[in-house]
């Protein structure tokens, strides 16, 4: 059974836990970053940042709302990049868990490509070639863990496990966040 990651964006504080657990976790360096102006920090993904809180600050009916979506990898079922990339020693899926994983073999796949293949615009090219992104922390999973950002995340806004069980809860928080946002909706990459 595929395993899932579920962000319920209504209940995100922006907090920035997942994205600090996932550098942690992966032993990533920080980003050199500026003040842009806005909250957004570092500005978009990287080679070296798998996960980021992608921050908007909008004047919804005269009023300054946040709001915030935890971006990262989706693991598609069928993923763009895995059947771009024809080759299972750069790009392959763990069929225990559903996470699609990159190698250091990426390096030799055309990195143009393969980011020109995923929709969301996840993977990100290393100053040696390779291609890095999300990984889903599949060696935690393999060891009874959740991934580090879902541990990570004080609101329960980011939940994990077995995809039906995941696509059944999205239903419920889904019928909730309703009551108070009617046009909310569930955005499930394989639909
Ligand atoms: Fe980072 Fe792991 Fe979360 Fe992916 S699943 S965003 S690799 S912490
Ligand atoms: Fe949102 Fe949870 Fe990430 Fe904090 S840790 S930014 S609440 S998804």
């Amino acid at each position: 059974m595929p395993k899932s990651i579920l962000i319920d964006t209504t209940v995100c504080t922006g907090c920035r836990g997942c994205q600090v657990a996932c550098k942690q976790w992966h032993n990533l360096p920080a980003e050199k970053t500026k003040n842009m102006g806005s909250y957004q920090n570092p500005q978009d993904l990287s080679f070296n940042t798998y996960k980021l809180v992608r921050m908007n600050e909008q004047i919804i009916n005269g009023r300054l709302e946040w709001l915030f979506f935890a971006d990262q990898c989706r693991h598609y079922l069928d993923a763009p990049c895995l059947e771009t990339a024809f080759d299972k020693n750069a790009i392959y899926r763990d069929d225990a868990t559903g996470a699609v994983q990159y190698t250091k073999q990426t390096k030799k796949l055309d990195a143009d490509e393969i980011t020109g293949s995923c929709p969301y615009n996840i993977p990100r090219q290393a100053p040696d070639g390779t291609l890095a992104k999300c990984d889903m922390c599949n060696d935690r999973i393999h060891n009874g863990l959740q991934p580090a950002c879902v541990a990570a995340c004080p609101t329960g806004a980011m939940q994990f496990g077995d995809r039906d069980e995941i696509l059944e809860l999205a239903g419920k928080r889904l019928a909730k966040a309703r009551k108070k946002f009617p046009k909310a909706r569930l955005l499930n990459p394989e639909e």
